[in-house]
Parts: structure tokens; C-alpha cells; sequence
């Protein structure tokens, strides 16, 4: 059963073809610099040998999706429909949900708490339904999995007036890739895991709390700014920080917003970069911001662990995902070394070893299981679309 997976956002969009039985992935790109000069469309494809480039003018997501259609004919594969990554599902996404007027229209009402997404995932939505009629969509939402958080970890100790009035809540992200890395996990462990940490470590960072399936938390909030420092981000901190950079700093609110999202995190502390690979190599050559750096992330990682831990009143497992989680060595043996006195252990060797499979770097005597767990957010989608389609 073949799915067309799209995941747009404001200047891009990547694309996926995919047999969600054999897992086959059939075509794969990302059209990119929507809107802005010098876009073009690179992916791979069974139709064609090795990787392609066309460059060519994509003034908007419309224009995109021809593209993506002739890439997708060529294969000469037919799908059952089109599941579509959103950022932000708010309270009209528990779970992923078939593409209607009404639904499509949720995906814009919760939009201001995604601006930058929302309003693009929406609009590739349209162009699908207008240039594929009678195929399916689906809306999976990064957030569905997180809805059903316990409201002692979602709820904020704000005024209830305020917090109904403007829907605010931990309503958290990536929880698309955690649902996956339960999934993954749980068919590597079988009954051994039943309290797992999943750390999606990429250039956006979270945790997630889970309990035989169930969402106990996440480390990410309203919005994916919350939680660990990432890349540009960074992460939770005093919130009135927010207010003395206001009142005192003299920054405007959209000064404050780019600062936090933009210019923050790993690049603010290294002085360097946002890329972990970057810093790691600085950090070798004695670069003390650099290792600060590392040593920051490591350290917030680790003490959010056992924030996720308390939620599940347990840990079992621990697995690592996503662009550095996967594959970082240097991070994991960091993480690893700082929870060393609640009994975890890595094996230097097996950590060492570099594959997209499914592995266990622990070392035999590890009181808690860690796993590292290639994430597959594509296919997961494909699953949703599959059952609520096929
Ligand atoms: P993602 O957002 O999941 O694509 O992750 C992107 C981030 O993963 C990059 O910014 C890098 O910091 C990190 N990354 C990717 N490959 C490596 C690597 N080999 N070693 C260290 N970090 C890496």
C-alpha cells in the first residue's frame, strides 16, 4: 500500500513516496527556496539513477507539487492517498484525522500558535486536494501524540481565564518521531521496555515521557522553544528573562522572539556554530566556549531525563534519535557519563558503531537499557494514512 507523505513548510517542501508494507521508499525530495530566488527541486527516485537537481523558478507550493507529481508518475507507482505533516494540531487533533473542509479549517484557526508552518502546511494541503481529487488526504499532526499528557504536566499555573481564552498548554512537538521511537523500541525490547525516554536530540531537541505507549510528558511546551537548548534555541529559562529583556534591554517583542529561536542556544554559547559536528571538531581543538557548549546540552539532556523519568515513574529505556542522537557518539558518551549514578553504562565500543538500524549501545550491566533509534516520521505518517484510508 503506497502513501505520498508531504511535509511543507513557509519556503519548503519535502516529499516522500512509500510502501508502508515493505517500507520501500520509491521517491523522496525536497523542493526548496519556495518563494525566494535560486529554488530548485533535488530528490531521488526509482525512475532515475543517483541524486537529481532541477532548478527551476518555484514561486509558490503550487508550482512545487507539478514537480512533485511528474516525479511522482515517473516511478509509475499509484498511492491511496496523502498524509500530511502539521507542526501544530492544537485541541482539533488528538489524533491524525481525514482532510475535510471543516478540518482543513482547524489547521488554520489553531494557526497562530504556529505561524510559520501552519498557514504553509494548510495551503499544500489545498493545492493537493485541488491537483489530486480523488485522493485522500490526512492532517498528522507533531502534536496528537502529546494530547493526551496528563493535565498535571500539561496544564499551565497561570490564571484559568486566561489560559482557556487562549488555549494555552503544553501542547509539545516531534511527537510524531517519539511515537515512532516507542514503536521501534518496543519491537527491538519487547516486554523489556515498558518506561522509555525517548530523546529526539536533532537541530530542534525534546523528550518524551512514555509509558506502555501512553504520554506521560515531553520536555517541549506551548511551543518548540521550551525544553533543552538547541541549535538556535534556548530552551527553557526564567521566563521573566522574557520581561528584563523588554523592560530593561529595551528589545521589542519580535527582538526577543528571533533572539530566543534564532540566536540562541548551541550557536550562542559555542560562539561557532549551531551544528553539533562543528562544535565537537572546535571543542577537540581546546575551544573552552565550544566545550561549554557540549557540556550545557549534555547536562540539560541528562537532567530532563530524569524530569521524563519522574513522569513515568520509572525508566527502563533510554533511546537516542534524530541528527545528533543518532549519530553523535560524543554526545551520547557525554549524556551517558552524567547519568552513570542512576545506573547507566554505555559500551564505548558499541556506541562507536555507525549504522541506520535499530541498535543497543548499553553495556551488559547498564541498570537502564539505551538504544539508538534511526526516526522515521514519514513512515509513521504513512502508517496513519494507511488505516484511516486503506
Ligand atoms: P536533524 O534536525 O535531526 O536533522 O539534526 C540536525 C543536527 O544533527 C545538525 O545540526 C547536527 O548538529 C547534528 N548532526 C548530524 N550529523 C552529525 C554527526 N555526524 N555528528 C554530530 N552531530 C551531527
Amino acid at each position: 500500500m503506497n502513501v505520498l507523505v508531504i511535509n511543507a513548510g513557509s519556503s519548503s517542501l519535502k516529499f516522500q513516496l512509500l510502501d508502508v508494507d515493505t517500507r520501500e521508499v520509491y521517491a523522496k525530495g525536497n523542493c526548496e527556496r519556495i518563494g525566494i530566488d535560486g529554488s530548485f527541486v533535488g530528490y531521488e527516485s526509482i525512475a532515475v539513477e543517483g541524486k537529481q537537481k532541477i532548478e527551476a523558478p518555484l514561486p509558490d507550493h503550487k508550482t512545487a507539487m507539478q514537480y512533485v507529481i511528474d516525479i511522482i508518475n515517473a516511478t509509475g507507482k499509484d498511492f491511496i492517498g496523502i498524509g500530511h505533516r502539521v507542526v501544530q494540531g492544537g485541541w482539533y487533533f488528538p489524533e491524525s484525522k481525514v482532510v475535510t473542509d471543516e478540518s482543513l479549517g482547524w489547521v488554520r484557526e489553531v494557526a497562530p500558535l504556529a505561524p510559520l508552518h501552519n498557514y504553509a502546511e494548510a495551503d499544500a494541503i489545498e493545492v493537493c486536494r485541488e491537483l489530486f481529487p480523488d485522493k485522500g488526504n490526512v492532517v498528522v499532526a507533531d502534536t496528537s501524540f502529546h494530547y493526551a499528557i496528563p493535565e498535571r504536566a500539561h496544564r499551565y499555573a497561570l490564571p484559568r481565564d486566561v489560559v482557556d481564552k487562549l488555549h494555552i498548554r503544553k501542547y509539545g512537538a516531534h511527537g510524531t518521531s517519539h511515537r515512532y521511537i516507542w514503536r521501534a523500541t518496543k519491537e527491538f525490547l519487547g516486554d523489556d521496555c515498558h518506561k522509555l525516554v525517548s530523546c529526539h536530540l536533532g537541530s530542534g531537541a525534546s523528550l518524551c515521557a512514555i509509558t506502555d505507549g501512553r504520554n506521560m510528558d515531553t520536555t517541549m511546551g506551548l511551543t518548540p522553544l521550551d525544553g533543552l537548548i538547541m541549535g538556535t534555541r534556548c530552551g527553557t529559562i526564567d521566563p521573566a528573562t522574557v520581561c528584563y529583556l523588554q523592560r530593561v534591554g529595551g528589545y521589542s517583542v519580535d527582538e526577543v522572539d528571533t533572539m530566543m529561536n534564532k540566536q540562541s542556544g548551541l550557536l550562542a554559547v559555542s560562539g561557532i556554530s549551531s551544528d553539533s559536528r562543528d562544535i565537537e571538531l572546535a571543542a577537540d581543538d581546546g575551544d573552552n566556549n565550544a566545550r561549554m557548549a557540549i557540556e550545557m546540552f549534555a547536562y540539560r539532556t541528562a537532567q530532563l531525563v530524569c524530569e521524563m523519568a519522574q513522569a513515568n515513574e520509572g525508566i527502563d529505556t533510554i533511546a537516542f534519535s534524530a541528527g545528533i542522537g543518532e549519530n553523535s557518539s560524543t554526545m551520547r558518551a557525554e549524556i551517558a557519563k552524567k547519568l552513570a549514578w542512576l545506573g547507566v553504562k554505555i559500551d564505548d565500543e558499541k556506541n562507536r558503531v555507525r549504522s541506520d538500524k535499530v541498535r543497543e549501545i548499553s553495556a551488559a550491566d547498564s541498570k537502564i537499557r539505551v538504544l539508538v533509534v534511526p526516526t522515521n516520521e514519514e513512515y509513521m505518517i504513512a502508517l496513519d494514512v494507511a488505516e484511516l484510508l486503506g
